[in-house]
Formats: C-alpha cells, sequence, structure tokens
C-alpha cells in the first residue's frame, strides 16, 4: 500500500497495518502511512500474526505461509502452477490465498490485473536502460556539428510491455520496427507510429493467436521464416528489445547467437524474457554484459522494482480494486464471492482447497 491507497482502504472500513520500512525504496517513509492512520509494526511476523489480509508483492517464502491461519487472507503475486508445495501448506493451514497473476484478463479485471501494470513498466524501463547504454541519440538530428541519423529500434513481442516499449521508444524519436506472431496488433503497433515487421508465409500468415489474447507457439516453418526475417534486419538495428512469452512455457529463442555477432559495436539488447531463459540466446538472467563485438545484453528480472515509486503506486491500485470488490458493503467485512468470476479465477486455495486452476469457461 501506499499513503494514498491507505485512505482508500481505510474507507472500505478495514485498519491498515505495514511492515516498518517497507515504503522505503518507493520514497513513503513510516510516517507519511501513520500520517494516513495506518500502524506501523516492527516486521513481516508482527504483520502475520495481526493482521486478516496480508498482501505481499511476491510469492510468499515457506516460513510465511506456516504461519498463515485458519481464515486468514494472503494476496500476492503466487505463480501457483510453479508453486505446488505452497498451495497444499496453505489449504493445510486454512487460509486462503489469491494470486494477482491469475486475474482474469477481462475488461472488468483490468483495474486489478497487476501483470499488466507491471509488464507496462517494464517495457518503458526497457527503453530507459537501453537509451543509458547506447551511446547515441534516439532522435534523428541536424546540427552545426553533423547530421545523426535516429536510432532504429526493434521491439519483438508487442504484448503490454512491447507496446510499452514501442510508445516509449516512438516518443524519444526512435525508428521503431515491431513484430509479433499476432496479427491482430498489426494495427495498434502502426497506430503508435511503429513499422509492422510482416513475414510472407504464405499459407500460415501470423497467426499464433491462441485464448485470452495470448500466443500460441509457432510451426516450425514459421520460426524459420521468422528468424530469417530477423537475420536480415540484425545488422541494421542499434536497439533490439525482446519481450516474447507463451503462457507455461520457456521463452522462445529468437535473436540467435548470429543475430547477435551481426550487430554494430555500440547496439544493445533488453531481454524482458529473461526470467523465463531469455529471447536472445547469450542472455544472462540478472545480468548485464558486453559481447566481444560490443554488443551490451541487459538480462534484468526486475525492471519495475528499478522503478519502484511507480510500480508501487500502480501495484497498490490493483489491491486498492481488489479489497474493494472483496468488500461490497465498505464496513470492513470481507465477502469472499466465489461466483464471482475475477476472484473466482484469482482464489487459488479456498476453505481448505486448492480451487487452481479454475474451470474452463463453458465452450472453451
Ligand atoms: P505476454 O507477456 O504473454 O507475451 C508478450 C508478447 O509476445 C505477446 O504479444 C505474444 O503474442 C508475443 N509472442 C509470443 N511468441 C512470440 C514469438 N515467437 N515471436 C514474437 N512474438 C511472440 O503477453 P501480454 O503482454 O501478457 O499480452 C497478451 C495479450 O493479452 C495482449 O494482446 C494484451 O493486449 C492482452 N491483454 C488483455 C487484457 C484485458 O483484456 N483485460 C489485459 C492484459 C493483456
Amino acid at each position: 500500500m501506499t499513503p494514498a491507497s491507505a485512505r482508500d482502504i481505510r474507507k472500505l472500513g478495514h485498519e491498515c497495518l505495514i511492515e516498518s520500512g517497507a515504503g522505503e525504496a518507493s520514497g513513503f517513509s513510516d510516517a507519511a502511512y501513520e500520517a494516513e492512520g495506518v500502524t506501523v509494526v516492527p516486521d513481516a511476523a508482527a504483520l502475520i500474526a495481526q493482521a486478516d489480509v496480508i498482501v505481499k508483492v511476491r510469492p510468499p517464502e515457506p516460513d510465511e505461509v506456516a504461519r498463515l491461519r485458519e481464515g486468514q487472507t494472503l494476496i500476492s503475486f503466487f505463480y501457483p502452477a510453479q508453486n505446488a508445495a505452497l498451495l497444499e501448506e496453505a489449504k493445510d493451514r486454512g487460509a486462503t490465498v489469491i494470486a494477482m497473476d491469475m486475474v482474469p484478463r477481462i475488461s472488468r479485471a483490468q483495474k486489478m490485473d497487476a501483470l499488466s501494470s507491471m509488464a507496462n513498466i517494464a517495457g518503458y524501463r526497457a527503453v530507459i536502460e537501453a537509451g543509458a547504454n547506447f551511446g547515441r541519440f534516439f532522435t534523428g538530428q541536424v546540427t552545426a556539428a553533423g547530421k545523426v541519423p535516429p536510432a532504429q529500434v526493434l521491439v519483438v513481442g508487442a504484448g503490454v510491455a512491447g507496446l510499452a516499449a514501442i510508445g516509449t521508444a516512438v516518443s524519444l524519436g526512435a525508428v521503431v520496427h515491431a513484430f509479433d506472431v499476432r496479427p491482430e496488433v498489426a494495427e495498434q503497433i502502426e497506430s503508435m507510429g511503429a513499422n509492422f515487421v510482416f513475414l510472407d508465409f504464405s499459407d500460415n500468415q501470423q497467426d499464433g493467436a491462441a485464448t485470452g489474447g495470448y500466443a500460441a507457439p509457432s510451426s516450425p516453418e514459421f520460426l524459420a521464416k521468422q528468424l530469417e526475417k530477423f537475420r536480415e534486419l540484425a545488422p541494421q538495428m542499434d536497439i533490439v528489445i525482446t519481450t516474447a512469452l507463451i503462457p507455461g512455457r520457456p521463452a522462445p529463442k529468437l535473436w540467435t547467437r548470429d543475430m547477435v555477432e551481426a550487430m554494430k559495436p555500440g547496439s544493445v539488447i533488453v531481454d524482458l524474457a529473461a526470467e523465463r531463459g531469455g529471447n536472445c540466446e547469450l542472455t544472462v538472467p540478472g545480468e548485464k554484459f558486453v559481447t566481444e563485438n560490443g554488443v551490451t545484453i541487459i538480462g534484468y528480472t526486475d525492471f519495475p522494482s528499478r522503478m519502484a515509486a511507480q510500480a508501487s503506486s500502480l501495484y497498490a491500485t490493483n489491491i486498492r480494486h481488489m479489497l474493494a470488490d472483496l468488500t461490497p458493503g465498505k464496513d470492513g467485512v470481507l465477502v469472499h464471492n466465489m461466483e464471482d468470476d475475477v476472484i473466482r479465477g484469482a482464489t487459488v486455495v479456498h476453505g481448505r482447497a486448492i480451487t487452481y486452476p479454475p474451470a474452463a469457461p463453458e465452450g472453451a
């Protein structure tokens, strides 16, 4: 929570507590919370002991789950598919767990969609990191000291993070090219002032669309065509930002060693898929390094944390909306309505049962 969101949460009839120092890295002091009527407690253990609802960013540590008790609700990123043991433990403890990463991607839930709010920050920050490591202007200039060409930027994957990166790079004056397997994003890319990279692929057009707007794996023929296109673009690109992901799979390898080797010295690759193994063959998750031919490869896995104040504000708003939906009477009474699609979708443990994965919608 931020001090501002605490004010709104209190209007829902809840009392607020915060772990001392929790807002520090985002510029929110304990005193700022206290000024909004929030009680500051010394540590997380004290918080878990006292609170009915515990809100976190990261999935809980095993010892935190072990301290949950009957009737308590935990709200955080949880990645239930990768955290089976934590699900079991939370179930045995009788707690309820709401996974922010499982909020369904329907219009009504957009205000709670923390995956999108964090991806938006990551996309923006990717361009800022690229710029800080690129020794030239983004925008073209004609100056008394010479003519400067605009930077050529390629964004691979135009989901939430990719579109944010496109918007940021365009606004800095770069010439932006973008590729996605889902053809429906072409219009969005072009409306932002970027060029959609089309593949000449006659019998199976860019058709990677699967359910819920997510991508499906490409056919080998399509992938080959895609890599051929990237090979052609590599020597011309100054900055490559990759964001391609397919739910539940490792990141597809789309930017190969020979493409890196074909890039000009001083070029920058920012791999937003690093946490899932990376789209670039040479990415080292969590690291930044320069290749022998002078290409900087950035594989940080904590882009939202690098904009902590912004990430906290947006996540706090997502959480405040989740709490508002859980408190329909604005009376401090939590109503866990499993008939509500959004609450149902995000709830992974409830009533001493694991409720993940939710049943597929009818007709799916
Ligand atoms: P994501 O993070 O899962 O993936 C990023 C992008 O990579 C996607 O656009 C995907 O198509 C692309 N990709 C996958 N494989 C690729 C490949 N081999 N080559 C190139 N690109 C590849 O995606 P995301 O940011 O979570 O967004 C997915 C979709 O969901 C978007 O259309 C987004 O607008 C939509 N969405 C809808 C809502 C809503 O309706 N409430 C909310 C959030 C997102």
